[in-house]
């Protein structure tokens, strides 16, 4: 695991924390719990350890990058691991809509045979989805090409875009995938209530939506200030 601990509490903020490898085997190391989430306690990628580090040692070796850096390699991580989720949020938008689209096709709601695709409301849902997931790719290569070809710094409000953007695209196509499955939607018998629960930290985790989109609107208001518009 790597654990990041304040090294030295004297330092300024930023710089009081260090990340530390530490064996899972080492002593001192007790995993408590794999914390329930969403009813589910899940198991290796898929859960959440509580660990309680007693007496827990290791060499100065197990140092990941220098002391006092822990802080500055997690904010260097966040700006393309954001990116990350939001690529991985959108392959999940392309299953769940694959899914909704041919559960429509398949699913015969009348005794003259229609299907679901032929009411209106679920090709509304189906256009929408496309139209959202096509500008979430958009979005997330624009952001992409920036923080590749321009660095972090440049790439800071689109990054913020698209974490709460996409996230957000990704629930409402699995909502909508869910509720055109009706009933079946609901059990494992699908990938869709897996995704229902398990995605729902996307709106969280990396930053909750109001801190993006606070990052978002004060950057672009600042660029008013002073500003004349007629
Ligand atoms: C499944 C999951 C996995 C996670 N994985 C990791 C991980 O791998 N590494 C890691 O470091 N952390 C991880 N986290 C922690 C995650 O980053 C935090 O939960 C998240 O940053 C929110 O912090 P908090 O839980 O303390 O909520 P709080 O800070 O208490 O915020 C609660 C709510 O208040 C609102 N809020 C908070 N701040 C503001 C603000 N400034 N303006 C307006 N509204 C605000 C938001 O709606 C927010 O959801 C994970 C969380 C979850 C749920």
């Amino acid at each position: 695991s790597i654990v990041m601990a304040v090294t030295n509490p004297e330092a300024p903020t930023y710089l009081r924390a260090s990340m530390i490898i530490v064996p899972t085997d080492t002593p001192g190391f007790n995993l408590v719990r794999n914390i329930p989430v969403m009813g589910h306690e899940g198991s290796d990628y898929f859960s959440h350890g509580e660990i309680l580090l007693q007496n827990c040692r290791v060499p100065v070796t197990n140092l990941l990058g220098p002391e006092g850096q822990g802080f500055v390699i997690a904010q260097e991580r966040l700006g393309p691991g954001r990116i990350h989720h939001c690529m991985r949020w959108l392959g999940i938008c392309k299953r769940a809509f694959d899914l909704m689209c041919a559960r429509a096709n398949k699913r015969i709601i009348s005794p003259d045979g229609k299907t679901l695709a032929t009411r209106q409301i679920i090709q509304e849902w189906v256009a929408e989805c496309a139209a959202e997931i096509q500008a979430a790719r958009l979005m997330t290569l624009q952001a992409a090409w920036k923080i590749e070809h321009l660095g972090q710094k440049e790439a800071r409000i689109d990054v913020s875009l698209i974490k709460f953007y996409v996230a957000n695209v990704m629930q409402k196509v699995i909502d909508r995938a869910l509720q055109v499955h009706g009933g079946l939607g609901m059990t494992d018998d699908t990938i869709l209530a897996f995704f229902y629960r398990h995605e729902r930290a996307a709106r969280i985790y990396d930053g909750a939506d109001e801190v993006h989109k606070s990052v978002v609107a004060k950057r672009i208001l600042s660029s008013y200030e002073g500003r004349e518009v007629r």
